[in-house]
C-alpha cells in the first residue's frame, strides 16, 4: 500500500508551504473507517483512496482535494457521515465528498430518469467546483487499473462508461495523461482480443522502435542544441487506442500504419518553437497537410503546441510536437496546471477562472435542460465535438462545437436573441441560419421581433443549449396550441347541449372531469383533448345526461336532410364541431374542429392541407395557398377530403364582363340551370366600362365549380372567369 509520506512528499514539491495537516487528518479518519475492508482483489480497501490521492498529487491538486480523495469512499461504504466530515473537516470538503459519492452511484449507459436526474444535479455541483470531477476522474483511473478483479459483465459496463464519458471529460479538461490511460484501459476491456493482438504487434517491434527513437532523438538534439541548448527531445510509440482508431478510420492493417511514433521537443519560448520547427523541416520533408499550429490557434481545452508530420529516416512517417515547457505542463495535466496556491489552498484569479469557462459554460447549460436523459445525450455530444472559435463584434472569443451555426451563437448570447434570430453577418457577409461557423469568423446576429423558432432549427443548431431552448419553445408552443384547441372543442360540444365551458367551470371548476381522468389542471385536460389523445366524448357524459347523448347519437345516424342554401353558407363559415359533420378527415386526430380558410376556400377535389390554429381547431387551406405556405410547418397536419360527405361548399367566382345591361341576370340564369345556388352576388362597373361581378356559389366540389365556370365563359360579353377567395 502506498505510504502517506510518499503522497505528502509529492505535494511538498509543488506546494512547499501547503497545510498538510488536513491530509494527515483525512488519512487518520479514513484508515479507521476502512479498517478491515477489502477490495475484490483482496488487498486492503484503504489502498484505493490512497492511490486516488496519489494520482491527484500527480496533478498538483490542492490539499483539500487530496483530503477529499482519501475520504471519498467513507460516506458510501463506512458508517462515516457527511455531518461528521463537515464538523471534523469543513463544509467545503464535505460537499466535495458528497459530489463524488453521488457520481459513484450512477450508471450512465442506460440511465433511468432518476439516475439521469442525479447526474444532472451532480453536473451542477461540478460547474461550481470542478475539483469534484477531478477526484472522480482519478477514482476512475484507479478503478480501471484494478478492473481485472471485477466480473466480466461489470468490467465491460464500466469500461464503456469510461470510454463514453470519463475519457472525453478528461480530454475536455486537457488532462491528456489521464485521458490516454482511460482510453487504453477501456480499450483493453471493450475489445480484449483486438487489444491483445495490437499489444503483441507493438511489443514485437519494440526493439526496432527503441533503436529508431534513439536515432531520431540524437539527430534532433545535434541539430537543435547549437541554437537552443535547453531543448529537450523525447519519443514514444503512440497509444494503442489511437493506433486502433487510425486503423479503423483509414481501414488500415497494423503494418500499414506508418506514423506509430511521436516525438516531442520542449523549448524555452515561443520563438524557439518556430525555430525548432524550421530545424525539423530542414532535416526531414514535412507533409504540409499535416501541419497544425495550435500555438496561434489553441484547442478549446487550452492545449497549445505545434504539430507536424515529417518523413523521417527509413521513410517512416513521424509526428513531432513542439512546445514550451509551460505549454507542456498544461498539455499533460490541463486545467490542473493552472491551479495557484496560497498556503496550500486554491487561489485563482478571476481571469484564470475565466480560462475554464468553456467547460463551466457547458456544465451550466445543464440548468436549462428539463429532461435529464436529454441532458445526458447533449452533454455527450458537446464533450465529443471538435471546437471552433469565433469572435463577437466586440472582439470577444466564443467557443462552439464544430458544426455550430449562428443559431448556436445567438442562443449563447441570450435565449431571446436565439428565439428571434433571423440570420447573421459573418465577416460582414449575410449568412443563413444553417451556416457552419468557422474558426476566426466574426459573427453578428440579426434579429426580428416577429421571428420565432421552428422545427427546422433543430437541424441547424448544434449546441446543447440551443437545442434544448428550441425544443423547450416548440414544446410550449405545441402545448399552448393544444390547450386552445382542446378548449374550443370542449366548449363547442358543450354548447350543442345548451351548456358551455364557462357554465361548467362556474358550477364545479371542471373538477368532475379532472378527478375522473386524473388530471391536475384544466389545462392538462384541454391539452390532452387538443392533442387528440383524449376524445371529448369521454368528458361529455359528466355534464350531459347519457340519455341526451344517446338521443343525439340516434339523430345523427338519421340521413341528413337536404340543406337549404342558407343552411349551407352559414354552416360552412361556422366552426364545424361534429366529427361526423366534417367533410375533412384529419390524420390521427378525432373530434377536431375544422374551419375552411377564407383566403383560399378549398373545395372537395382541391389538394388541401390543415393547420392547427388556436381557438379554431384545424384550418383547412388549399395546399398551394400562399398564406398556408407562410404558416409554420410544425403546425401542419395531413388532411384529406371525406368522400362520403356531400356538403355544399361556398366558392367564389370573379367575372369580368363588358358592361352591358342584364349581364347579372343572364349569369344567374346560366348558373341556376346547372342546379347551383348563387348565395351572394355583387356587381360594379369600372371606369374602363368593364363589369366586375363576384358570385358566391354553393358547389359540391371542384368539378362542379369548373363546369359552372365553363358555362359562364360561354356567355356573350364575358371576358374572364376566375376562382377567387374574397368577396
Ligand atoms: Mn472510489
Amino acid at each position: 500500500m502506498i505510504r502517506l509520506d510518499a503522497i505528502l512528499d509529492q505535494v511538498r514539491e509543488y506546494a512547499p508551504d501547503a497545510d498538510l495537516g488536513v491530509v494527515r487528518k483525512a488519512w487518520v479518519y479514513a484508515s479507521k473507517h476502512h479498517a478491515g475492508q477489502r477490495r475484490k482483489s483482496g488487498e486492503p480497501y484503504f489502498a484505493h483512496p490512497l492511490e486516488v490521492a496519489n494520482i491527484l498529487a500527480g496533478l498538483r491538486m490542492d490539499t483539500d482535494t487530496i483530503a477529499v480523495a482519501i475520504l471519498h469512499d467513507t460516506v458510501e461504504d463506512t458508517p462515516a457521515t457527511l455531518e461528521e466530515i463537515t464538523d471534523k473537516f469543513s463544509p467545503e470538503i464535505a460537499k466535495m465528498v458528497d459530489g463524488v459519492t453521488k457520481l459513484d452511484k450512477l450508471d450512465f449507459r442506460n440511465p433511468d430518469e432518476h439516475q439521469a436526474e442525479n447526474f444532472r444535479k451532480l453536473v451542477f455541483a461540478m460547474a461550481r467546483d470542478i475539483r469534484v470531477i477531478l477526484v472522480k476522474l482519478a477514482d476512475r483511473v484507479h478503478n480501471m487499473r484494478t478492473l481485472e478483479a471485477m466480473r466480466d459483465e461489470k468490467r465491460v459496463r464500466i469500461a464503456q462508461e469510461t470510454m463514453d464519458l470519463y475519457a472525453p471529460i478528461a480530454n475536455r479538461l486537457g488532462i491528456v495523461t489521464l485521458k490516454g490511460e482511460l482510453e487504453d484501459l477501456s480499450f483493453k476491456y471493450l475489445h480484449p482480443q483486438v487489444y491483445a493482438e495490437l499489444n503483441a504487434q507493438v511489443a514485437a517491434r519494440a526493439p526496432y522502435f527503441d533503436k529508431y527513437i534513439e536515432r531520431v532523438q540524437t539527430q534532433l538534439m545535434e541539430s537543435l542544441s547549437p541554437h537552443m541548448p535547453e531543448a529537450e527531445v523525447s519519443g514514444r510509440v503512440k497509444r494503442l487506442w489511437s493506433i486502433w482508431q487510425k486503423m479503423q478510420s483509414k481501414q488500415l492493417t497494423f503494418e500499414e500504419v506508418h506514423d506509430l511514433l511521436a516525438f516531442r521537443i520542449t523549448v524555452q519560448n515561443i520563438a524557439q518553437c518556430y525555430g525548432s520547427l524550421g530545424v525539423v523541416h530542414g532535416l526531414w520533408a514535412p507533409q504540409s497537410e499535416r501541419f497544425k499550429d495550435y500555438i496561434a490557434q489553441p484547442k478549446a481545452n487550452g492545449y497549445q503546441s505545434l504539430h507536424t508530420t515529417v518523413v523521417g529516416p527509413e521513410a517512416q512517417r513521424i509526428e513531432v510536437q513542439i512546445r514550451t515547457d509551460e505549454m507542456h505542463s498544461f498539455g499533460e495535466i490541463g486545467i490542473a496546471a493552472h491551479w495557484k496556491y496560497k498556503e496550500g489552498h486554491l487561489a485563482l484569479r478571476p481571469e484564470e477562472i475565466e480560462k475554464y469557462t468553456k467547460i463551466r459554460q457547458l456544465l451550466q447549460w445543464a440548468e436549462d435542460i428539463e429532461d435529464s436523459r436529454e441532458f445526458l445525450d447533449v452533454l455527450k455530444v458537446d464533450l465529443y465535438a471538435d471546437q471552433v472559435y469565433v469572435y463577437t463584434p466586440r472582439g470577444d472569443i466564443r467557443w462552439f462545437p464544430g458544426g455550430a451555426t449562428p443559431l448556436d451563437f445567438a442562443y449563447a448570447i441570450h435565449t431571446e436573441v436565439g428565439h428571434h434570430c433571423t440570420g447573421a453577418r459573418v465577416n460582414g457577409r449575410m449568412v443563413k441560419l444553417n451556416y457552419k461557423l468557422r474558426s476566426g469568423d466574426t459573427v453578428e446576429i440579426l434579429t426580428k421581433p416577429d421571428q420565432q423558432p421552428n422545427k427546422d432549427w433543430l437541424k441547424s443548431a448544434a449546441t446543447s443549449r440551443a437545442l434544448s431552448k428550441i425544443r423547450q419553445y416548440l414544446r410550449k408552443e405545441e402545448r399552448d396550441r393544444s390547450i386552445g384547441v382542446g378548449k374550443s372543442v370542449l366548449d363547442q360540444e358543450l354548447r350543442r347541449f345548451k351548456s358551455s365551458l364557462k357554465a361548467v367551470t362556474k358550477q364545479d371548476g371542471l373538477r368532475k372531469a379532472l378527478d375522473a381522468f386524473g388530471k391536475r389542471t384544466a389545462e392538462e385536460l384541454f391539452a390532452e383533448i387538443g392533442y387528440g389523445r383524449f376524445s371529448v366524448e369521454k368528458v361529455l357524459p359528466l355534464y350531459v345526461g347519457q340519455d341526451v347523448l344517446d338521443a343525439e347519437k340516434a339523430r345523427q345516424e338519421q340521413p341528413e336532410k337536404e340543406p337549404t342554401a342558407l343552411d349551407t353558407i352559414t354552416g360552412i363559415f361556422r366552426k364545424i364541431g361534429r366529427r361526423s359533420g366534417s367533410p375533412v378527415r384529419i390524420d390521427g386526430m378525432d373530434g377536431m374542429l375544422t374551419t375552411f380558410a377564407r383566403c383560399c376556400r378549398p373545395l372537395p377535389g382541391d389538394h388541401i392541407v390543415g393547420f392547427i390554429t388556436r381557438g379554431k381547431g384545424v384550418t383547412v387551406h388549399r395546399s398551394d395557398c400562399k398564406q398556408a405556405l407562410a404558416l409554420p410547418r410544425e403546425r401542419r397536419l395531413d388532411v384529406e377530403w371525406d368522400v362520403q360527405q356531400k356538403i355544399p361548399h361556398a366558392a367564389m367566382l370573379e367575372i369580368i364582363t363588358v358592361d352591358r345591361p342584364m349581364m347579372l341576370a343572364e349569369l344567374s340564369k346560366t348558373v341556376g340551370k346547372m342546379n347551383v345556388n348563387i348565395t351572394r352576388a355583387e356587381a360594379r362597373t369600372t371606369r374602363e366600362d368593364r363589369g366586375f361581378i363576384t358570385l358566391e356559389v354553393a358547389v359540391s366540389d371542384v368539378n362542379q365549380l369548373r363546369s359552372v365556370m365553363r358555362g359562364i365563359e360561354r356567355l356573350q360579353g364575358v371576358i374572364s372567369v376566375s376562382r377567387t377567395a374574397n368577396l
